[in-house]
């Protein structure tokens, strides 16, 4: 368990939900963001420090994402706010659990941009497809899970 956190997710989802009232937080299966219902969702034996980085999506203003490389920034910003309001809230948002949770992303983002022919790095050439410069194959890639952000097809 994280010893070194002097929170706990529900005691630090209420302390939230009295200072962010325009939130919703609320137990759940996973930790994510809804930017329409503008709902935080947590584990409630989750690390305290997801709580903050959901919470980080919220106040940044998270909400669509085109490219993957986007999403990736937005995963990274959003620790960011998460480190700069841990304080303020006892949570211990460590180097380890950011990379850790980062890490998923990155893995993601090769696999999906890693060319199916010749394994070189494509490029992401609309919302669900990317193209390798070095061989020209075009492949489809699937909605991934995400934080609750959200793909929106331009047209
Ligand atoms: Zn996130
Ligand atoms: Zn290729």
């Amino acid at each position: 368990m994280a010893a070194t956190t002097t929170q706990s997710t529900p005691l630090l989802a209420n302390q939230l939900q009295a200072a962010y009232p325009e939130y919703t937080f609320t137990a759940s299966e996973r930790f994510s963001w809804n930017p329409v219902s503008k709902t935080v969702s947590y584990q409630a034996d989750g690390d305290p420090a997801r709580l903050l980085h959901e919470l980080g999506h919220a106040l940044l203003g998270h909400h669509v994402y085109r490219r993957d490389v986007e999403l990736v920034k937005m995963e990274s910003d959003a620790w960011q706010k998460a480190s700069e309001i841990a304080a303020e809230y006892a949570t211990n948002v460590s180097e380890a659990s950011i990379e850790e949770h980062m890490d998923t992303y990155r893995d993601w983002l090769h696999a999906r941009s890693t060319c199916p022919s010749c394994e070189a790095n494509g490029i992401q050439s609309d919302v669900d497809h990317y193209r390798c410069l070095e061989c020209e194959t075009t492949w489809r890639v699937n909605e991934a899970r995400t934080c609750g952000l959200k793909r929106y097809i331009d047209q």
